[in-house]
């Protein structure tokens, strides 16, 4: 029975299935003819979660769901400007840690509670219940307070954010594999249990800096065959590529998302010869990925064998990520205030009412523009506005 490509365990049908790409970054594409499942647990926890943390912002950027859709991975306490802020999986900026002031009478009676943000009447009504608990008083009592409460409706941009992106390190053991386990995948798991790839092994195993700095290659360079790629998956590809030559030398070449890529050797010599193996993803549209080699054209191996390290060439594929993700999220911003406005003056299926247009554009126009120059805009809510929001229940759709 075939063993696992990283210890004596044997592989069965009952062996967890793995992902060749990972999962996090929209893999689909498993098999069970490579690790064995403690293995398959082991790196998941460890090696496997460090790649996937390193892609995080761009998953987040892209909203890039994983293979089997979960939803993209939130970001947590950003520095933005003068504040901290979560980003939520579906892009909406949230406000870290401002504290509320709870105003009481000389018997401890509350009288007020200021200060308090939310970002939505839902998160309302979702603090309701807390603010009860806190305070020791009924949801009701607290409903009342902030019906009586004065408050302001600000839209806000948040300060420019500085991500900062680091790729390699130990999330390299975690390509290594994926390049061996396409190579278990399609040839067995007893080949890459061979000598020849035992170095390479070793590395995913234990992590080695001597095979770091000797086998494996940051590569600047766009694809050759990219625009190809592109064209028939997504401008934000991932692709495993694994080549030989005639003497058995094996190189994988790892591209994530089309930012940043590798070039790992596998095997300097004596591994299968002219073999070439290929799991390409659109991370964009999970459903579409191939693992037919026919379906990318070959890469020169003279290309293969001299990555090289540019700094302007990775600023380059990063800014293209940062370029896509400010055309769609800016226009999403701008829907989303669009529909805001509208709503004040009309219900969702009606027109705005004549005597309204000029108050509606207007308004519009103001939101707009503060929003382009992130400017905030402020408002002060209508006591009905706050009576409703400490509602139970919204009594709009
Ligand atoms: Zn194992």
């Amino acid at each position: 029975m075939a063993r696992c490509v990283f210890c004596e365990n044997e592989l069965s049908a009952a062996t967890k299935p793995e992902h060749i790409l990972l999962n996090a970054l929209g893999g689909r594409k498993t098999t069970r003819n490579a690790i064995c499942s403690d293995c398959n647990n082991r790196f998941g926890g460890t090696v496997d979660d460090i790649l996937a943390q390193q892609a995080a912002v761009v998953r987040n950027m892209l909203r890039l769901k994983s293979g089997t859709g979960n939803a993209p991975p939130m970001l947590r306490n950003l520095q933005a400007g003068q504040e901290r802020i979560n980003i939520n999986s579906d892009g909406q900026p949230v406000r870290l840690g401002q504290p509320f002031d709870i105003v009481r009478d000389a018997s401890g009676k509350v009288l007020a509670v200021k200060g308090v943000e939310t970002t939505s009447a839902e998160d309302m009504r979702r603090l309701i219940p807390h603010l009860a608990a806190m305070l020791n008083l009924s949801e009701e009592k607290v409903r009342e307070i902030i019906a009586a409460s004065p408050a302001t409706f600000i839209s806000k941009r948040p300060d420019e954010i500085k991500h900062e992106l680091r790729f390699g390190g130990e999330a390299m053991r975690s390509v290594t594999k994926s390049c061996l386990v396409l190579i278990a995948a399609a040839l067995g798991s007893e080949l890459v249990r061979t000598p020849v790839f035992a170095e390479a092994r070793d590395f995913v195993l234990n992590g080695a800096e001597k095979f770091l700095q000797s086998r494996v290659g940051f590569d600047s360079r766009a694809l050759p065959i990219e625009q190809a790629v592109r064209a028939k998956f997504d401008p934000f590809f991932n692709l495993i590529y694994v080549q030989s030559d005639a003497n058995g030398r094996v190189i994988g070449h790892f591209t994530l998302l089309n930012a940043v890529a590798w070039q790992i050797v596998l095997a300097e010599a004596g591994g299968p010869p002219n073999l070439k193996l290929v799991l390409v993803s659109n991370p964009e549209d999970n459903a579409v990925w191939s693992d037919d080699a026919s379906q990318i054209s070959d890469v020169d191996m003279a290309w293969l064998e001299t990555p090289q390290r540019s700094n302007a060439a990775s600023l380059q594929r990063i800014e293209a990520i940062v370029a896509h993700h400010v055309k769609v999220e800016g226009a999403k911003a701008i829907d989303h205030i669009i529909n805001q406005v509208r709503r004040r003056y009309a219900k969702d299926d009606e027109a705005i009412p004549p005597e309204q247009h000029d108050a509606f554009e207007h308004e519009l126009a103001d939101r707009l523009a503060r929003h382009a120059l992130a400017l905030p805009y402020e408002r002060e809510l209508s006591p009905e506005e706050v009576a409703a929001l400490a509602q139970p229940k919204s009594t709009q759709s």
